[in-house]
């Protein structure tokens, strides 16, 4: 369960988000989508603490991100803390990022072999490998396993990518434009495999202008402009009937 309240962020006085609340049920997908500059990615990386909140909060799973509560206080929670936060929270850039010289395999097993989740043990080796190997079979590449960044398509890179935030089994997913750096024949490949992991209860919150996709897959689309939420519902209350005009302007320039 990912619960945001009243989130406020500026950077120096231009205010980016105004007051944000959203709760994502477990198992839930989330769309978030609205013009550049409106907020999303900054909305995105406040969920794992990359951006540090001026006012309200945000839970997962009934614990605060990046702050906890002593006395009546909140004190923000020291670097190590968040850090291991941040291993409960996938997180898919637009760039894939990669290491560019780990193998896919790498990639993917790098994390769970550094940076164990907390309460889980560190993973052997030879565990971590297996565990590697499955979740690329998991995004299809399993016969890539030995490729570098450099000999992989974007879409596989992206795939790489997805495999390796679910390395450390996170609570939630988070992915920004993952398609948006893809040649238009390499996008539904990575689609199809967020699509597999809405269908199976992973709970994901997605920045995406794809459209076609947000409505097949969100529980929730969320449309943001200017550091707000305008309007949210499910996809055919956003897309088929939309009660903002903000909204509907959006949606004329894209669709
Ligand atoms: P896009 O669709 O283009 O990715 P977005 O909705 O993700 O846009 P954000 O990246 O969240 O928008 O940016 C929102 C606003 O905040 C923009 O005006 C941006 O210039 C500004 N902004 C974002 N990050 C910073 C930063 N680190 N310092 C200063 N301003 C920033
Ligand atoms: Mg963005």
């Amino acid at each position: 369960l990912v619960e945001i309240t009243k989130v406020r962020k500026s950077f120096g006085a231009t205010e980016v988000l105004e007051g944000i609340s959203l709760t994502v049920e477990p198992g839930g997908v989330a769309v978030i989508v609205g013009p550049s500059g409106s907020g999303k990615s900054t909305l995105l990386r406040t969920i794992n603490h990359l951006e540090k909140v001026d006012a309200g909060f945000i839970a997962i799973d009934g614990t605060l991100v990046g702050y906890e509560v002593r006395g009546r206080r909140l004190h923000e929670l020291r670097e190590k803390e968040i850090l291991r936060q941040r291993t409960e929270i996938g997180m898919v850039f637009q760039n894939f990022n990669l290491f560019p010289h780990l193998t896919a395999l790498e990639n993917v097993t790098e994390a769970p072999v550094v940076a164990p989740r907390a309460g889980k043990p560190r993973l052997s080796k030879a565990e971590a490998r297996e565990r590697g190997l499955e979740l690329l079979d998991r995004v299809g590449l399993k016969d890539r396993a030995g490729a570098y960044p450099r000999q992989l398509s974007g879409g596989q890179q992206q795939r790489v990518a997805i495999a390796r935030a679910l390395a450390l089994d996170p609570k939630i997913l988070l992915f920004d434009e993952p398609t948006s750096a893809l040649d238009p024949e390499l996008v539904n490949e990575v689609l199809d495999v967020i699509r597999e992991l809405a269908n199976s209860g992973t709970t994901l919150i997605i920045v995406t202008h794809e459209m076609g996709f947000a409505r097949d897959v969100a529980d929730t689309v969320v449309f943001m402009d200017q550091g707000q939420i305008v309007e949210q519902g499910t996809p055919e209350q956003i897309f088929t009937n939309p009660q903002e005009d903000r909204t509907r302007s959006f949606f004329s320039k894209v669709i």
